[in-house]
């Protein structure tokens, strides 16, 4: 037969495996139950769908002194209450499942406190099928029309899958069919009620890319861990009801390429979902029973269902599988329910119950330290010994966290206040499994044969269908199309009955015939075997090609991860960047607000400093014009004062000229005296010394009187009965004012100097005395004094009032100013009062009330010239 031949190929070097440096962290989920219809204090909140917070409950704040604080968690993705099993399985066991058909291995447990929702989310209840009985479901229905036959496939009990031929694998299908009575298409089977609700074909998910090019077959073992002992939940033992025989535990081992397996475990091949769930379920229900029987809490115990995954491609008529050993994937998912995280203390458990349960807690305790050293190792680059074989779930575990694969994680927690504590735990536990980092598988290497193997020998066999059909059935065995032209073409065989024993014509016609015959088949075999030599040697030229074909695929794929990793570096780069880039954009920005201000300031400043500069000009000018001014008004007080100055030295010359006359009169008087008194010695009329008076100087203090004290007169000159009579004095230089202020005084003897004479007849005395004021008006006073005898026998007066006149000084009628009365104060009175005195050469004595003030007392003497 033509089909027998072609399961051979050259065999080839099992491909290189491809080095891979890509790792991603375990992914870790949170699952976060409804409370429970008895509890009522909720600590948990989801706040985000990837932070939960925990808040103590109210018991245990007021114990620990407020000590418990709110604290988050976050996860990969966090599942509320509300979340379906449905949405629960597309975020977390797709993925798995999709690797798991693309030859790459998993792992997924659920992990948390007893009552925490870790079965409900593996396995579930009816009509809320978990992520178990759905991902075979999406395994089913992904590689259905794709799965091989029944033994075709047959585990090597070392982890590894061995292809049989056809022969055998249909001797072990006639053997199971005549062992069971299983009916032979599932789907006219019956579904157990039990779990009937668990699948649900109407949520059907697949898996893309599936290579249709390969045979796939599903084998599932179900075991579990219990006191850190190993049983096969699949196992067949015949039931002893009478004496029930124990459990036996199986043993791990480590297979050529270092992974794990547990030796002599059941792996059942199965064909459908419904199938595979029942086998799952068979030993759901074995465990149930065990736990019964030996008294044992199924919470305390770890369930590790595992699935694998064996494909292989088709031969290159895609008929058959590839009897390859090398070219069989076997990938496997994982799918564990951990035993309750909960402490021992909490476990009511007592003597051997309590050795369990510290067993227990021995194997997650071996599991965290486990997470522990890895994520250590990973972190500071040590290499620390991790003890996977402290405990039987760890070993079981080691090469997925040693070797490749996606390692997947949800943790159930109850949001029930009692389980605060042993949750804080958990999320703990969460956090650092998430930093542990787990080698991303590669993919595998495809088989090298052309795509489309299987649809063009289905195509094939159609085609044979249908000719068959046409020519009315097979004749004479399988492939008569072919048969039937090769016997057209060999020469016709002679009659080859025998007419008689001496009949020597008919054999040896027929010898001819067939020796001719032979000659032909002899030329055909050549002919044959030179064509196939050809063939062969095409064949295997293609292999050589082929497989240096796959070394450049394999090479560029090396190529390929270098390149991805170049990317991601410049990837992380440009992030960096990025990073960098907006931080000095808001700098900018910050820097760009921080000019604007500064030039608002500056642009205030220099406002204000133009509107400076500007008063300050103004002010400049201010100052000129003033300076202009002032020079004026200096130039004006400079010229005014000239004139005063020459003005006084005027009236100074005037004043002299006045005093120089005075003096020679009364020398004249002097003279007139001693004459006088030569002849008359009873009445001596000589002027005594309190006459002689020296021109008084003001000053603040009075200066002291050079000649003698002031003599006060004794006595008052008694009045006349006609009156009080008046001298007259006016000197001869007075201007005529022709003023009312004119003093008439009747019965006056008028003088134009005093004397003796004059003033023994009268007892009353006036001076006109003028002068030139400071404005230049012409000053006239009335000094108005008493006339006293004296001790010596002479006169003198004693002044008790001054009238001021101010008059315009025909003169100086330029002068416009005018004042009314002089100050007493101002400069100008120094040359009045000098002229007073001058002219009113006798005694002058203040008189109490006078307006001159006190202390002025001017004693009239006589001025002696200067011999
Ligand atoms: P565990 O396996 O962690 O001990 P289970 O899965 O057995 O916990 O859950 C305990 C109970 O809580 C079960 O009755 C289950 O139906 C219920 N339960 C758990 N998780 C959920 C959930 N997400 N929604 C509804 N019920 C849940
Ligand atoms: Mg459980």
């Amino acid at each position: 037969m033509i089909r027998q031949a072609k399961g051979k190929t050259p065999r080839r070097p099992p491909p290189k495996k491809p080095s891979n440096n890509q790792k991603d962290p375990v992914g870790v989920y949170c699952r976060v139950r409804p409370l429970g219809a008895d509890d009522e204090e909720c600590c948990i909140e989801v706040i985000s769908n990837t932070t939960i917070q925990l808040h103590a409950p109210d018991g245990l704040k007021a114990n620990r002194n407020g000590e418990y604080k709110e604290t988050q968690y976050s996860f990969k993705k966090v599942f509320g209450i509300k979340t379906s099993q449905r949405e629960l399985f597309e975020d977390v066991a797709k993925p798995l499942v999709e690797d798991l058909i693309h030859c790459k291995n998993g792992l997924l447990f659920t992990y948390g406190v007893t009552g925490s929702g870790k079965t409900h989310t593996m396995t579930g209840s009816p009509g809320q099928g978990g992520l178990l009985p759905r991902s075979l479901d999406m395994i089913f229905n992904s590689i259905g029309p794709y799965q091989a036959k029944r033994y075709v496939f047959k585990p090597d009990d070392k982890n590894g899958m061995e292809v049989q031929n056809q022969v055998d694998a249909l001797l072990d299908r006639q053997k199971r069919d005549s062992q069971t009575t299983v009916p032979k298409t599932p789907t006219t089977r019956r579904i157990d009620p039990e779990f009937a609700d668990m699948i649900s074909p109407e949520e059907a998910c697949k898996a893309d890319g599936v290579d249709e090019d390969s045979s796939y077959s599903v084998f599932v073992s179900y075991i579990e861990i219990y006191n850190n002992y190993i049983y096969d939940l699949l196992e067949e033992t015949p039931f002893d009801p009478i004496k029930p025989k124990p459990p036996q535990s199986k043993i791990l081992r480590e297979d050529q390429n270092h992974n794990m397996y547990v030796a002599g475990c059941t792996e059942v091949e199965v064909k459908s979902t419904e199938e595979a769930f029942e086998v799952f379920w068979r030993g759901q229900k074995k465990r149930r029973i065990a736990n019964t029987q030996l008294n044992r809490e199924s919470s305390r115990s770890h369930s590790v269902f595992i699935v694998k995954l064996a494909q292989a491609p088709l031969d290159a008529d895609g008929d058959n599988v590839l009897q390859d050993k090398n070219q069989v994937n076997v990938s496997q998912l994982c799918l564990v329910d951990l035993a309750g995280s909960e402490r021992t203390s909490r476990t009511r458990a007592e003597g051997s119950r309590l050795r369990e349960a510290g067993n227990i807690n021995q194997s997650l305790m071996t599991l965290r330290t486990c997470i522990e050293v890895l994520r250590e190792n990973q972190m500071c680059g040590t290499n620390k010994m991790v003890p996977y074989r402290d405990s039987k779930v760890t070993h079981l575990f080691k090469n997925y966290f040693d070797g490749e694969g996606k390692v997947r994680m949800v943790v159930c927690v109850n949001p029930k206040a009692d389980d605060y504590e042993e949750t804080l735990l958990v999320m703990r536990f969460a956090e650092m499994t998430q930093e542990v980092e787990v080698a991303r598988p590669v993919d595998r290497p495809i088989c090298g044969f052309a795509a489309g193997r299987r649809q063009r020998n289905q195509a094939f066999k159609e085609e044979l269908t249908r000719r068959l059909e046409e020519r009315g059935g097979p004749v004479d065995g399988e492939f008569p199309t072919v048969l039937n032209q090769l016997l057209q073409s060999f020469p016709p065989l002679p009659p080859c009955e025998i007419s008689g024993p001496n009949d020597d014509v008919t054999l040896p016609r027929l010898i001819e015939a067939l020796e001719k015959r032979h000659k032909i088949r002899q030329m055909m075999i050549e002919e044959y075997n030179k064509t196939a030599n050809m063939l062969k040697s095409v064949l295997q030229e293609q292999d050589s090609n082929i497989l240096s074909k796959e070394n450049f695929i394999q090479e560029q794929r090396g190529k390929l991860g270098e390149k991805d990793k170049m990317i991601q570096n410049q990837k992380n780069e440009i992030d960096r960047l990025e990073k960098k880039s907006k931080m000095l954009e808001y700098k900018i920005d910050i820097l760009q607000k921080t000019t604007n201000i500064y030039e608002e300031d500056k642009r205030s400043l220099q406002q204000e400093l133009e509107s400076r500069e500007q008063r300050l000009q103004r002010e400049l000018s201010e100052k000129r014009r003033m300076e202009s001014r002032m020079q004026g008004m200096v130039t004006d007080a400079k010229l005014k004062w000239e004139k005063e100055c020459e003005r006084r030295v005027n009236a100074k010359q005037l004043e002299m000229q006045n005093k120089l006359w005075v003096k020679d009169e009364k020398l004249k008087q002097l003279k007139a005296i001693v004459t006088e008194g030569k002849t008359e010695n009873r009445q001596p009329q000589r002027p005594s010394r309190e006459k002689d008076k020296v021109p008084p100087k003001r000053s603040a203090s009075p200066s002291p009187v050079p000649t003698g004290p002031p003599v006060r007169p004794l006595h008052r000159r008694s009045h006349s009965a006609g009156g009080e009579r008046w001298v007259d004095h006016k000197p001869t230089s007075n201007v005529d004012l022709d003023t009312v202020l004119q003093p008439n005084i009747p019965n006056a003897i008028k003088v134009n100097a005093p004397n003796e004479k004059a003033l023994s007849k009268c007892d009353k005395y006036v001076l006109t005395h003028q002068e030139v004021a400071s404005d230049g008006e012409i000053q006239t006073k009335l000094i108005k004094g008493e006339v006293f005898k004296t001790r010596g026998g002479g006169q003198s007066v004693q002044f008790t009032d001054i009238e001021t006149l101010k008059q315009e000084n025909p003169v100086a009628a330029s002068r416009k100013r005018r004042s009314s009365e002089t100050d007493p104060d101002g400069e100008p009175m120094d040359g009045d009062w000098t002229d007073v005195e001058t002219r009113c050469s006798v005694a002058v004595e203040m008189r109490a009330g006078s307006n001159l003030g006190p202390g002025y007392q001017h004693h009239g003497y006589p001025k002696r010239r200067k011999p």
